[in-house]
């Protein structure tokens, strides 16, 4: 007899990992399946900072501030041997960027100071122009922290193929065998191919990163266009993830990090810095940037029974039945996940209303108008 499910999340990266957790704590049986094991997408390859967002208190920048605020006291609770409390430097690129920090102060809802360049060279820090100080901030040991969410909920390495639904219930085909479940949630990064999710635009951008053995005494992060580790336990991560348009994973490669190291040379002393391992992988973001959290519209049932929508109709949204997505986590997976995962496990468990910010209804109507007609 195949074994049944409350639910079944496919992806073990942070989102599944963060998802599964609280949905355990509220008695939920669950089953994550991921086709190359734990953190083994995007996830595994981050520098796993989690620190705020500077700028002109933008609506994202709020929400990411919030997520922020509830991922680092999530860490510090949860895992904490996994999250380095070390402060991030956030550091002006150059003159137009300095001025703009100025502007960008007010809005700063976690605590920050400033530190002046002089301050910075007391770190062994190089920045040409002072910059804010979060000290609430840090970085997470990626893979372990998934693995360590993950350590009591049964897991199966293996891709999940298709997914039927019949009589309220979904059954999962893998390749060998299959599982049955009430709900199912999408947790599965860049690539999406389970169900029709195109009006969420869901699309990936590469990343590198490369963890240096160092004996540099750097004790706080730094974030400019790219990311320094604090040195923790002899190693600081470089990790940069800008690279759009690639459609799928390209070998990692030294000559990507080894231009990580040139770009750091310019805020740290890189020399004893010794390449240990490289990583790399494809992130996925939204086409709005903000998280993607909530049900899954039935795409072919509106367009055939609402032919309209294309030309601007609103009629009420159907939904596939107990079909859930949890994605879009864009460049900071690590600070939202743990807060998305707290809104869709209590609209499971208690019904609870989604955020408009993260409900992924947001975008069909347009999505409707701009691509189907
Ligand atoms: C180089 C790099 C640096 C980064 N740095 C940071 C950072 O400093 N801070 C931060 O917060 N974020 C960072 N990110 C972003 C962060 O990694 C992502 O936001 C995060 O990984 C998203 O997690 P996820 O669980 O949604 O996706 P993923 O981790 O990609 O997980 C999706 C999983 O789904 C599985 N899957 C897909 N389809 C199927 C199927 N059909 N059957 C079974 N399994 C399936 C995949 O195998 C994969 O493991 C970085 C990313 C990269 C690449």
């Amino acid at each position: 007899m195949p074994k049944t499910y409350d639910t079944i999340i496919i992806g073990a990266g942070i989102a599944g990992a963060t998802l599964a957790h609280t949905l355990s704590k509220q008695n939920q049986k669950v089953l994550v399946v991921d086709k190359n094991g734990i953190a083994s997408g995007g996830s595994g390859a981050a520098g796993a900072f989690v620190s705020p967002k500077i700028g002109k208190g933008s609506a994202l920048q709020s929400l990411t501030n919030e997520a922020f605020v509830y991922a680092k006291d999530f860490y510090l609770r949860t895992c904490p041997e996994h999250f380095h409390q070390t402060g991030v430097i956030r550091t002006p690129k150059d003159e137009v960027d300095a001025k703009k920090f100025f502007e960008y102060e007010k809005y700063n809802e976690n605590s920050y100071e400033w530190y002046s360049k002089e301050k910075l060279q007391t770190l062994g820090i190089e920045a040409g122009f002072d910059s804010f100080y979060f000290p609430e901030a840090g970085d997470c040991n990626a893979p372990q922290v998934c693995a360590y969410l993950l350590r009591d909920i049964e897991v199966q390495i293996a891709e999940v193929l298709e997914m039927k639904q019949k009589n309220g219930q979904w059954k999962l085909l893998l390749p060998t065998s299959y599982f049955l479940t009430h709900n199912v949630i999408l947790a599965t990064g860049y690539k999406s191919t389970l169900a029709d999710l195109r009006y969420m635009g869901i699309r990936g951008t590469w990343g590198t990163r490369g963890d240096y053995r160092s004996k540099l005494d750097l004790p706080v992060s730094i974030h400019q266009a790219m990311s320094v580790g604090a040195n923790v336990n002899g190693i600081i991560k470089l990790g940069a993830t800008h690279e759009k348009g690639v459609k799928a994973p390209i070998p990692c490669n030294t000559k990507m990090v080894e231009a990580l190291k040139e770009n750091a040379s310019s805020l740290v002393n890189t020399s004893d810095l010794e390449l240990q391992k490289i990583f790399c992988g494809m992130r996925a973001g939204s086409k709005d940037y903000f998280p993607l959290v909530g049900r899954v519209i039935n795409v072919p049932y509106m367009l055939e029974t609402y032919p309209a929508v294309v030309r601007g109709a609103k009629p009420a949204l159907e939904y596939v039945d107990n079909l859930y997505v949890l994605n879009g986590l864009g460049g900071r997976g690590f600070v939202f996940a743990p807060l998305m995962a707290e809104i869709l496990t209590k609209h499971i468990t208690e019904d609870k209303e989604i955020d408009k910010r993260v409900n992924p209804d947001r975008l069909f109507l347009k999505w409707c108008r701009k691509f189907m007609l």
